[in-house]
C-alpha cells in the first residue's frame, strides 16, 4: 500500500526535526494564570452509610446485567458506536520505538508470553510513583478482530473508529503531517476492507462496520502557522473520493479552540461537511498538587471531562460559532461538565461587560447568542458517562428540540473488564462499562418513576441508538435507511 511506503518514510525520521528552522512561528501567547488561593480547609464530615454499593465489576452487577434484556429487543444489532479507538499498527510502531514519554514499553523481563505492553502517555507520567507502570495495553487497542469481537458482542453495527491520545503532539511539525497523511491511509483502508455482521444482526441491507475520524497534526500547527495550508489541503483530501468514502470528519484535541490558526481549520471543515470530533487529550488539573497519589483515576474521572468543558467553552465564547454556524461538534464524554453547568456559563457571560452580546465579544467578534444555544445548535454529543444523573442532565440541556444529538459510544478499548483471572476470556463477554451506557437508556440506575418512563421512550432510545449518528455523520443502516446529512 503507498500510505504504508508514506509511512515508513514518515517514521525513520522519528523525533529529529525535520526542517524545522524556518517554519515555525512563536505560538500564540495564551494568558499566564494567576495563583489562585486554596479553598479553606472544611471540618471533616461524618461519615454516613454508603447508598450506593454496586459497582460495574461487582457480582451483583453482573447478575442483574441488562445484556438479556437488551439482546431481546429488535435494536440489537443496529447501534452505531461514535467514540471507540484504535491505535493503528503504524502508530504502535511509532510508539514502541520511543524511547521518551509517550511511548510504549514491553512487559517486565519474566512475564507471561501474553502480559500486556504498557502505554505512558502523559508528560511526568513516568517520575510519579503512582503511574509510572502506566496502564496496560493489550491486543483490543490495535487488533481489528478484536474490534469486531467487541463489536459483535455488544450489538453494534458500526463502529466510527478514532485517533487516540497522544496523537502527534509529540512530532516536529513537518513529521507529525506527514505521519497524520499516512495514518489517515492506514485508517482508511482498514475501514474500506469488507467485514460481514454476524448473522444474528439486522443486516438486510450491506452496511459498514467500520468509518472514521482521521488525524489532524494541530499541536505542530501552533508551533508552525505555515503548516495551515497543508492542514487545510488534508482536509480537501479526507473528504474527496476515496477517502470520503470512510472520513466523517477529524478528532481534535481538546485544547486551543479558540487558538487564531483555527480559523482556517474551521472554515474548512464547515465547507467540506466534517464533523469535529472533541476529545480530552492531558486533562485539566496536571500533577501531584491537583490530582494527589491517586494514579490515573482523578487525570481521567475528573481532569479529561473539566478538559472537554474548557475547550468548548472557549470555542464557543470564541465567537467561531457566529462565523460557522454551520459547524457540527461532537463532544467527547457527553460534554464534560458543561450540561451541569452551562446555566452558570449563559449567567457569567451575561453578566460580563466584555461579552454583552451585539456589543463585542473578544478580539472584536460579536457573540451573539448565550452559550447554552449554541450548546444546542451546534453541539453533539455521546453519552459516554455511564450514570443515568449525567443522561438526563444532558436531556435536560437539549430538551425536546435537541433529543436527536445524542449518541451512544463505548469509549473501547478503556475500561474493560478488570477480572484479571478471567483473561482473554474476560473480554469476549459484555463490557460492565459498554453496559452501562446502554442500561442508562432504559433508566436503569434510578428511583425515580418519572425518569424511568421518560426513558422508556422508544424513540429516544432508538435516537441515541443509531438513527442520530446515521443522520449526522451518514451512516447506512441495517433496516436500509440512510438519514442523510442535516
Ligand atoms: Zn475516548
Amino acid at each position: 500500500m503507498e500510505g504504508r511506503a508514506h509511512l515508513r518514510r514518515g517514521l525513520k525520521y522519528g523525533t529529529r526535526g525535520l526542517s524545522q528552522k524556518g517554519i515555525g512561528d512563536p505560538p500564540s501567547g495564551f494568558a499566564s494564570r494567576s495563583a489562585r488561593r486554596p479553598c479553606p480547609r472544611q471540618p471533616p464530615r461524618k461519615r454516613s452509610s454508603p447508598i450506593h454499593t454496586t459497582t460495574l465489576n461487582s457480582e451483583a452487577y453482573q447478575s442483574s446485567n441488562p445484556y438479556r434484556a437488551i439482546r431481546g429487543k429488535a435494536a440489537f444489532g443496529n447501534t452505531i458506536d461514535v467514540h471507540t479507538h484504535l491505535y493503528l499498527p503504524g502508530y504502535m510502531d511509532l510508539l514502541r520505538r520511543r524511547a521518551e514519554v509517550p511511548r510504549i514499553i514491553p512487559a517486565p523481563p519474566g512475564s507471561a508470553s501474553d502480559a500486556p505492553e504498557r502505554l505512558l502517555i502523559l508528560p511526568g507520567e513516568d517520575a510519579d510513583e503512582s503511574t509510572s507502570s502506566g496502564r496496560p495495553i493489550g491486543r483490543e487497542y490495535w487488533s481489528v478482530e478484536k474490534k469486531l469481537s467487541f463489536m459483535d458482542v455488544h450489538g453494534i453495527q458500526t463502529s466510527v473508529l478514532s485517533p487516540a491520545n497522544p496523537w502527534l503532539d509529540f512530532l516536529p511539525p513537518l513529521d507529525a503531517l506527514r505521519v497524520a497523511q499516512d495514518l489517515n491511509d492506514e485508517l482508511h483502508a482498514i475501514c474500506s476492507s469488507s467485514y460481514p455482521a454476524p448473522p444474528s444482526f439486522p443486516s438486510s441491507a450491506p452496511v459498514p462496520r467500520f468509518l472514521c475520524f482521521g488525524f489532524l497534526p494541530l499541536h505542530p500547527l501552533f508551533q508552525s502557522s505555515q503548516l495551515l495550508p497543508a492542514i487545510v489541503r488534508e482536509l480537501e483530501r479526507l473528504a474527496t473520493p476515496p477517502l470520503s468514502s470512510t472520513m466523517r470528519g477529524v478528532i481534535l484535541p481538546a485544547q486551543h479552540l479558540d487558538h487564531p490558526l483555527m480559523d482556517g481549520v474551521y472554515e474548512a471543515c464547515q465547507r467540506l461537511g466534517l464533523v469535529l470530533f472533541i476529545h480530552p487529550h492531558y486533562g485539566v488539573g496536571k500533577g501531584s498538587e491537583v490530582n494527589g497519589d491517586y494514579g490515573h483515576v482523578l487525570p481521567l474521572a475528573l481532569g479529561f471531562p473539566f478538559e472537554t468543558s474548557v475547550a468548548a467553552a472557549r470555542l464557543l465564547l470564541s465567537g467561531y460559532l457566529d462565523r460557522y454556524p454551520d459547524l457540527r461538534v461532537l463532544l467527547a464524554h457527553s460534554g464534560g461538565t458543561l450540561p451541569f453547568l452551562a446555566g452558570r456559563l449563559d449567567c457569567c457571560v451575561a453578566h460580563d461587560p466584555a461579552f454583552v452580546w451585539g456589543r463585542g465579544g473578544r478580539k472584536g467578534g460579536k457573540l451573539k447568542h448565550s452559550p447554552s444555544l449554541y450548546l444546542r445548535r451546534n453541539f453533539f454529543f455521546d453519552n459516554v458517562v455511564y450514570h443515568q444523573a449525567g443522561c438526563q442532565c444532558l436531556r435536560a440541556l437539549l430538551g425536546e428540540a435537541g433529543k436527536d444529538r445524542v449518541m451512544w459510544g463505548s469509549d473501547h478499548p478503556f475500561f474493560p473488564p478488570v477480572d484479571a483471572a478471567e483473561g482473554e476470556g474476560s473480554r469476549q463477554r459484555p463490557w460492565p462499562s459498554a453496559m452501562k451506557n446502554y442500561e442508562i437508556l432504559w433508566g436503569e440506575g434510578t428511583s425515580t418513576d418519572e425518569v424511568k418512563e421518560g426513558a422508556k421512550e422508544e424513540k429516544w432510545r432508538e435516537g441515541v441508538l443509531w438513527r442520530n449518528a446515521s443522520k449526522l455523520l451518514c451512516i447506512p443502516t441495517a433496516t436500509g435507511e440512510r438519514e442523510g446529512r442535516e
